[in-house]
């Protein structure tokens, strides 16, 4: 998957790799999710093809109605007789995508099969702004669910996103034009900060409509931590400067749950984060202090290919040499120990074996057992692995416990052959699997604050709980800004 096309790659507990989207449910509801909440229509069509192979369909010819159809519907039922009460189910796209018509088609059939007050269809829509006469459009909504009625499903209730307030009469318009309550076209309004999109909705009653359609007893919410939070970031004056150094650059979404992770480190410590997104490819030993001297401190993040690989090499030895707070995230990791071997152990040849298949010094390699540890999915370690983590180490006072769990996504590991020459020189393994053969973090001991993880802590931050990781990071970071 190609950040440029889908942006992050979001990896699950149970090791499944999705959409960015499912990111922010996991952000917003504080909840871990499965491999189950996230379905692609080529998971839909792989299931329908194998069980016609399997002779489940007895020779019948395959159409998408039903055979498609069922296949989007058993997921979606597959949560019924669970403790789970209510199942949101999320269409991607727009209506009228090609793409998408099984996917409407399965969830009209939906609420046909069940309960009336068991279905609520709620209908997404953009309200553009025109700034020269200073009005919200009503029509693209209008055309929208006209296009959605003629597919068979009448919208309960309109969610209208929109930069500017939307006028009431706009809201009757689109009530009578739309075949909605007026109370059921709620605003989406453009928020100062993300997280206050919620409170937003609430205030605009989303919850009640939600909860008038499907007959749920209204009970009143309780989102007073949250609103303390809102009110508590909208109050944030001090800022800092954090540089991820990466090369995906074009689309900043690549790095989203990096940049949120790092905004909910400055939450908890009373900071504004500014993320600067700096193109390693870039950044050479000539220029490096000039690109980075203005940050606070430098996240090296995960990424796949040999692009920009040597810029990024470059900004962990300006943090390491200069004591610039430095935090790296899987193949950042790799490449401070790629940094290390070649300019403290002086092993000029250095790299990753991923990216320099002939080098005589892979400190990165893929493992002869990584076939036995990759259980989990292809050639790849993904989802959550334990990690146990020394005593007396920076990796300890971040997390204040021995045992963590953090979410994977790579195929290259540490290569241990080279352990003991690092720690000799102060780079060393304060984190690995817990039979020890795999290392999860490592620090440098002769710099504020050096540690990098081969796991992704920031798939695990949520703004009201931020990974430890990134809460020290932003701290070490705020201090040097003051020592400045
Ligand atoms: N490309 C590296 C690997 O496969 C790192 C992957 C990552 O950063 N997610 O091991």
């Amino acid at each position: 998957m190609s950040p440029y096309e889908h942006g992050e790659v979001f990896v699950t507990d149970d090791g499944a790799e999705t959409d960015l989207d499912l990111g922010h449910y996991e952000r917003f509801i504080d909840e871990n999710l499965t491999r189950r909440s996230s379905i692609s229509s080529g998971q839909i069509y792989q299931s329908v093809i194998n069980k016609e192979r399997e002779g489940k369909y007895l020779g019948k010819t395959i159409q998408v109605i039903p055979h498609i159809t069922n296949e989007i519907k058993e997921n979606i039922y597959s949560f019924e007789n669970t403790d789970i009460d209510v199942v949101i189910v999320e269409l991607g796209g727009t209506i009228g995508d090609i793409e998408g018509l099984a996917l409407v088609e399965a969830i009209r059939q939906v609420g046909l099969e069940k309960e009336e007050h068991d279905v609520a269809y709620i209908h997404v829509t953009l309200l553009p702004y025109i700034s020269g006469s200073n009005e919200v459009k009503s029509k693209p909504t209008q055309h929208s669910v006209k296009d959605l009625q003629s597919m068979g499903i009448k919208p309960d209730i309109l969610v209208c996103r929109a930069d500017e307030k939307i006028p009431e009469e706009i809201k009757e318009k689109l009530a009578l034009f739309c075949n909605v309550r007026k109370e059921d076209v709620i605003q989406n309004i453009t928020a100062d900060n993300l997280y206050a999109v919620p409170l937003l909705l609430e205030k605009e009653g989303l919850g009640d409509a939600v909860c008038r359609k499907l007959n749920l007893r209204k009970k009143e919410p309780d989102n007073s931590k949250w609103e303390a939070m809102i009110n508590k970031i909208r109050k944030l004056d001090k800022e800092i400067n954090i540089a991820i150094v990466g090369k995906y650059m074009k689309l900043q979404d690549s790095y989203l749950s990096v940049a949120e992770s790092l905004r909910h480190g400055g939450f908890s410590n009373n900071v504004k984060v500014k993320v600067g997104f700096v193109d390693s490819g870039k950044i050479n030993s000539e220029n490096a202090k000039d690109i980075l001297g203005e940050y606070d401190g430098i996240l090296v993040p995960g990424g796949f290919g040999n692009r920009g690989i040597e810029g990024k090499i470059e900004a962990i030895k300006y943090a390491r040499e200069n004591n610039i707070p430095f935090l790296g995230i899987c193949l950042g990791m790799q490449m401070a120990v790629v940094e290390f071997a070649r300019n403290v152990l002086n092993l000029k040849d250095a790299n990753s074996a991923e990216f320099d298949k002939n080098t005589s010094n892979p400190v990165i390699h893929i493992m002869e057992t990584q076939k036995a540890i990759t259980k989990k999915g292809g050639t790849m370690r993904l989802g959550s692995y334990p990690c146990k983590i020394k005593k007396n180490s920076l990796a300890y006072k971040v997390y204040k416990e021995e045992n963590i769990n953090e979410r994977h996504r790579h195929r290259f590991e540490y290569n241990n052959d080279y352990k003991e020459r690092f720690e000799n020189e102060g780079l060393i393994c304060s984190g690995t699997s817990p039979d020890g053969n795999l290392v999860e973090i490592v620090e440098y001991t002769k710099h504020p604050f050096f540690i990098a993880g081969q796991f992704h802590p920031e798939f695990k931050s949520r703004p009201d709980r931020p990974a430890p990781l990134f809460v020290a990071f932003v701290k070490a970071a705020k201090e040097y800004n003051q020592s400045k």
